[in-house]
């Protein structure tokens, strides 16, 4: 795809100071920094009952009690490393769509439309609260040399604008796989992940509440193995901010079911 990082910070930069004029997901007239109001109401919200923890939404715990406590079934058997989880967005419809045009499709204008909505959400929950600094979750190596950049840093550079903190970039990085993961069982699997992330900036890190930033928390696994570098690198706090959140644990949806046999991670 050959698009050099200067490029790619050049059309942020861009967009970031307003050269265009038109929605960055449609390009209907508009503000180039925030998505127009029909590409908004398309983007599903994650709106209250949500995991007081990973900030997962609830469809299936809707009026089960004190929505402000309602946890998740995937965090009612993980200890998380992480403070709290927040996302804007719930990763479906045209929210992943977002994702996978900034991931895949390097339409790293969408940039500043996505990031507005987690600031104006870090600040809305108090997320924000005494933020140090944000620190994007690394790209696995290989995943960066064939992509040219990471969305997670873009998105975070953006957010620490927005909200006045500095961006930490360099902070954390992913080792290189150790073999393919496709046999190995859910435990094992983010057991891996846990001890996969190294803190390199650790006396910028140290005694800080740290503004972890992902495109999309899934299990939480990847923001645990960020988060517990950045602890043990001496961070006091890790909050996660991504753009969106999956539905983690299919019991949330059918609180029957259990859909791994009973199978939850410590
Ligand atoms: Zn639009
Ligand atoms: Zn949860």
């Amino acid at each position: 795809m050959g698009m050099s990082l200067a490029r790619i910070f050049g059309i942020a930069l861009d967009v970031l100071f307003g050269v265009r004029e038109s929605c960055p997901a449609c390009g209907r007239l508009g503000s180039a920094n925030s998505l127009c109001s029909e590409c908004m109401d398309l983007i599903p919200m994650a709106r209250p009952p949500i995991c007081s923890v990973c900030g997962t939404p609830l469809r299936g715990g809707a009026g089960r009690g004190d929505a402000e406590r309602e946890v998740c079934a995937g965090c009612r058997g993980i200890r998380h490393y992480f403070e709290c989880a927040r996302a804007p967005a719930i990763y479906e419809g045209a929210a992943r769509e977002h994702v996978h045009d900034l991931k895949y499709r390097a339409r790293v204008e969408i940039v500043p439309g996505l990031s507005r909505m987690m600031a104006l959400l870090a600040v809305r929950t108090g997320m924000a609260d005494k933020c140090d600094s944000a620190v994007p979750v690394p790209l696995h190596p290989d995943k960066l040399a064939r992509r040219g950049f990471n969305q997670a840093e873009l998105l975070a550079r953006s957010v620490a604008m927005l909200l006045g903190i500095p961006v930490i970039p360099e902070a954390l990085s992913r080792r290189a796989s150790t073999g393919t993961q496709t046999f190995l069982d859910r435990r094992r699997r983010r057991d891996n992940v846990l001890r996969a992330f190294v803190c390199d900036e650790p006396a910028r890190v140290a005694g800080r509440t740290v503004l972890l930033i992902d495109d999309v928390i899934t299990s939480g696994a990847t923001a645990d193995g960020c988060a517990r570098a950045l602890l043990r690198s001496g961070a006091s706090k890790v909050r996660v901010l991504a753009f969106a959140v999956s539905v983690a644990d299919e019991r949330d949806w059918a609180p029957s079911r259990n859909s791994f046999g009973g199978a939850v991670v410590s």
